[in-house]
């Protein structure tokens, strides 16, 4: 007999799954492309030829091997990994919070991270049957300490996640108030994982948190570094722990060209921190721009996107497409986020666009 296939799916497939909006992306061919934080810049022409011609010599009718073991340890010295530490990769650190929550998703466990944060942590423990605790920022995205430290006091979370800087806000946070949740978390007996995705266009980073606590992770990922189509990402921690997490690692989840590609970008990492630094300094003369509009109000980033307040974001948002720009209208995301548009910092020809489009919208 031929099944009824809505109503085998309705029988086979998880109901919390059916009842899911898949994650959309925004169509975007045509316009100046400022909603999802991606590096402005293409290789140079003569690196996309040195590429190329390294791609083509990859064996890729081989299984990735080796050339995954090369990576791992371009990036532990990129990183500056400390002594007693590992690395493991992810097809993305998207792929990475899925292997965490997978590791992590003993039952009663629960996971937490202030909010408003990368939407990811929430929808990953979701998707693990794993109850998640958002903790609101205090005034201007700063974390609630005494709020977090209860939080933490009361559900013991075996994972928080701590977006730094954080997407959509930019900021990075208070560094006191972070090492005391470090030391609250290790009291509770869980893991902290310091998300640093925009590590690139930050002036502080982790990683002698790493070197100092057994139970913090940094993850980090080339994505907002400039190779957001290769999806590479990376979490580091202490070997044992990495080891455990490992093993939820899909074989074979980075391909050999991924690999390669990644390895070459490396290897090329002056040309990408040159690029980190004019986004840095397009980073500034936007939000100066923005400091001088009436009615907008931008908080300081340490990141490569730009959260700013406008008197209604919707219209705002329709006014800069119209103009061929394309931002990311964040305002649904959280309460706090009401009439916030999120600007992703571009080229200095880009950030020109941007400013004029937005003016000409309020
Ligand atoms: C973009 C982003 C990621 C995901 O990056 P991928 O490596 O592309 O999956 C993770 N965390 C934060 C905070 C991000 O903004």
């Amino acid at each position: 007999m031929t099944p009824d296939l809505p109503s085998l799916m309705a029988r086979v497939v998880r109901q919390d799954i059916q009842g899911l909006h898949a994650y959309a992306v925004q169509p975007s061919a045509g316009f100046v492309k400022l909603d999802t934080m991606e590096n402005p810049y293409p290789l140079p022409e003569a690196l996309q030829q040195a590429l190329g011609e390294r791609l083509g010599r990859v064996a890729i009718n081989r299984y990735p091997a080796e050339r995954t073991e090369d990576l791992k340890a371009a990036l532990a010295q990129f990183a500056g990994l400390p002594e007693g530490c590992a690395l493991t990769l992810g097809n993305g650190s998207d792929e990475i919070i899925t292997m965490l929550s997978l590791a992590c998703a003993v039952p009663g466990a629960v996971f937490m991270s202030p909010l408003p944060s990368f939407v990811m942590y929430g929808l990953s423990a979701a998707l693990q049957g794993v109850r998640f605790v958002g903790v609101p920022l205090a005034a201007d995205f700063e974390l609630d300490e005494r709020a977090m430290l209860a939080a933490i006091a009361e559900h013991r979370p075996s994972l928080l996640y701590l977006s730094y800087p954080n997407n959509p806000t930019g900021n990075l946070w208070d560094d006191a108030v972070v090492d005391r949740l470090i030391a609250a978390m290790g009291e509770a007996g869980g893991l902290v994982v310091m998300d640093e995705a925009y590590q690139p266009f930050a002036a502080r980073d982790s990683m002698a948190r790493l070197a100092a606590h057994p139970h913090v992770l940094v993850m980090r990922t080339m994505s907002k570094f400039g190779l957001a189509g290769v999806r590479i990402g990376y979490l580091m921690g202490r070997s044992a722990l990495i080891a455990e997490i490992d093993k939820l690692r899909p074989p074979f989840n980075v391909s050999v060209l991924n690999a390669e590609a990644a390895l070459f970008a490396l290897e090329h990492a002056d040309e990408y921190a040159r690029q980190a630094a004019e986004i840095r300094a397009q980073r500034q003369r936007l939000y100066e721009a923005l400091l001088a509009m009436h009615g907008v109000h931008p908080w300081p980033s340490e990141a490569n996107m730009i959260l700013a307040r406008v008197p209604d974001a919707a219209a705002a948002f329709a006014g800069i497409k119209s103009r061929g720009v394309l931002v990311k209208n964040v305002s649904a995301l959280h309460p706090s986020l009401a009439n916030c548009l999120r600007l992703t910092v571009g080229t200095p020809d880009e950030t020109t666009r941007l400013i004029d489009a937005l003016r000409a919208s309020l």
